[in-house]
């Protein structure tokens, strides 16, 4: 039985007593344990939410220069991940070799022989050392 039955039954109890003061001690009790329920569940969500989070996180593996999930071939933009905590998709230009982040417009060179030109507007050019 959780707690807000356990003061309903006490309430019902009180009742019997025709006490009003005490009734209403009770009531009150109830509404501030029901507050109390409210703020447990929205903390357990929050938890839940930051656990998955926690989770997606130490899926990431950094293998220079970029980061890749377990199970994902697809490289993260290391710039996005490493700045602001998001985990946003490489757009592959050349397959396994070149890649671009659409969202910080950085560039991603894995061959070391190749240097990719830099980003004509800015973006970084990385190459495996
Ligand atoms: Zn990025």
């Amino acid at each position: 039985m959780d707690i807000i039955e356990r003061i309903k039954d006490v309430a019902s109890l009180v009742k019997k007593y025709n006490d009003a003061d005490l009734y209403r001690e009770i009531i009150d009790l109830e509404a501030e344990a029901l507050a109390l329920a409210k703020v447990n569940l929205d903390l357990q969500r929050e938890n839940m939410e930051l656990k998955d989070k926690l989770r997606v996180i130490k899926g990431l593996k950094f293998k220079r220069p970029l980061y890749y999930a377990e199970d994902d071939e697809v490289p993260y933009c290391p710039v996005c991940w490493e700045k602001d905590q998001k985990q946003i998709h490489l757009q592959c230009i050349e397959h396994t070799v070149r890649y671009r982040c659409l969202v910080c417009d950085s560039y991603f060179n894995l061959e070391k022989e190749r240097p990719f030109p830099r980003s004509h507007n800015g973006g970084i050019n990385f190459s495996r050392r």
